[in-house]
């Protein structure tokens, strides 16, 4: 079937591809640099293919995604070309959602936090917000807040309360209590934020790793002359395989909500990009929770991340991006 060209589809949600390099400790593992699992096979204006090879078994298939950024290129390349473009629109009123999602290990953190070599996805938006921001005279305010196990956690506040998300007569959610608070310039942003993702590190104290099992969602709301947009930028939750993991007890339970909400995320972009009526948000907290900022007037990125060496998760993760588009 025919691609919906972006311009007739406003809420178009575009999926793209961010491909990791291999880690030193997965180069000195293996000897020497493992096999690389997916490559890029051709390139179009609008349109990229992939073609993922697992060296062992020689199976391979192909997916095609809107973009893809591989090993060599920067986070700021990623800004420039799929981020960058959304931040005026928020300034206008639109609210825009940028998702990181793949396995654990595949680089979403990376890729929104950045690291001490490069500023990440976070850090370049929030920077060119507020220099957008107080060109225009607008106020900046930030949440940051975690969904585990349909849960709500507001890491703004000390030990990272559980907040509650009620439905409100619309049938949305609403996260009732959820803190913002205003961010002037870079050094503040920085201080609120270092201080969330640790709290996000110990609030979950004696369960192992919940970071990389749970939804960090940060929003920067843009206010100026009664116009208020927001930007989302989401660390998602792992998307793990259960046949492969061997998962028991609250870790099944915990991987069971994870993909529950990552396959409805996926059935929500993928009802949007084909203009479906309904659009199915009330299959999963997450979706309620982001409903204002997924279809309508809003504008979605979601990237996916890859190990190059995992040909089972490169095809769990990839199938499932670019069956949403
Ligand atoms: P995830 O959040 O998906 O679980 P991380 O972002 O924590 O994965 O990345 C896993 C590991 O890979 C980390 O050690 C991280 O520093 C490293 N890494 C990820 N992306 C890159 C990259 N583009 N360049 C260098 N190292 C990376
Ligand atoms: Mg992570």
């Amino acid at each position: 079937t025919a691609r919906p060209r972006s311009s007739n589809f406003p809420s178009r949600v575009k999926v793209v591809l961010r491909l990791r390099p291999f880690l030193a400790s997965e180069i000195e593992k293996n000897g020497s640099k493992p096999q690389r699992c997916i490559s890029l096979l051709d390139q179009e204006d609008e349109e990229v293919t992939v073609h993922l090879k697992d060296q062992w078994t020689s199976r391979s298939e192909c997916y095609k995604l809107d973009s893809f950024f591989g090993k060599e290129e920067k986070i700021s390349q990623i800004f420039r070309k799929e981020v960058s473009t959304l931040i005026p629109g928020v300034f206008t009123g639109v609210n825009a959602t940028v998702f990181a999602y793949g396995a654990t290990g595949s680089g979403k953190t990376y890729t929104m936090q950045g690291a001490e070599s490069e500023p990440g996805l976070i850090t370049l938006a929030m920077s060119m917000i507020l220099s957008i921001g107080e060109s225009m005279s607008s106020s900046v305010e930030i949440s940051f807040y975690e969904v585990y196990l349909d849960r709500c956690y507001d890491l703004l506040e000390p030990k990272a309360k559980e907040i509650m998300a009620l439905d409100d007569q619309d049938g949305r959610v609403q996260l009732k209590g959820l803190s913002w608070v205003h961010v002037n310039s870079m050094d503040e942003f920085n201080k609120a934020f270092s201080t969330c993702v640790q709290r996000r590190k110990v609030a979950h104290t004696g369960l192992n790793d919940v970071s990389s099992r749970s939804h960090a969602v940060l929003s920067i709301a843009v206010r100026n002359s009664g116009v208020k947009g927001k930007l989302n930028l989401i660390d998602l939750a792992g998307n793990e395989d259960n046949r492969r993991t061997c998962n028991e007890g609250i870790r099944l339970q915990e991987s069971a909500k994870i993909n529950q909400s990552l396959f409805a995320l996926s059935k929500v972009i993928y009802a949007l990009n084909n203009n479906e009526k309904r659009i199915p948000y009330r299959e999963s907290k997450l979706t309620r929770i982001l409903q204002d900022s997924l279809g309508g007037r809003s504008c979605t990125l979601m990237i996916a991340c890859l190990n190059p060496g995992s040909y089972q998760e490169a095809v769990h993760t990839v199938s499932l991006a670019a069956r949403s588009r």
